[in-house]
């Protein structure tokens, strides 16, 4: 038992000294899709609402440590925004790492700024 709650301290620390890092690269990701604008408008929302769940994230386990209140506490608040990520999926995470027509390996341009999901050749065969 005391194992356990160490790991989870441990974990509990390096989430609130470090989701700051995460949660500026997903709004530094959305500033560069603010230049795709027409073809990455949902993948945009997306990384909106992903910052917004890490921001969350963020405040509660900042909250956790502060406050001295106990870290098993960072289970039910992951398991929150697990929940509400996994409800809300197609809006969080629209992303596919393969073309939808022809099943081909998509570019990270093309996985990150274009809201399709298809592959350069398929888009011009269109
Ligand atoms: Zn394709």
């Amino acid at each position: 038992m005391m194992q356990s709650t160490g790991i989870l301290n441990t974990v509990t620390t390096f989430v609130s000294e470090n989701i700051l890092y995460l949660l500026l690269a997903v709004l530094v990701l959305n500033m560069f899709q603010r230049r795709y604008q027409q073809h990455a408008r949902k993948k945009r929302f997306a990384t909106l609402y992903v910052a917004i769940l890490i921001m969350v994230l963020m405040v509660g386990t900042v909250l956790i440590v502060y406050l001295e209140l106990p870290d098993i506490l960072f289970l039910p608040l992951l398991a929150a925004l697990v929940l509400v990520g996994y409800r809300f999926r197609k809006q969080v995470f629209p992303f596919r790492l393969t073309c939808r027509l022809c099943g081909e390996k998509l570019t990270g341009r093309r996985i990150l700024f274009y809201d399709s999901n298809i592959c350069e050749k398929c888009e011009q065969s269109r």
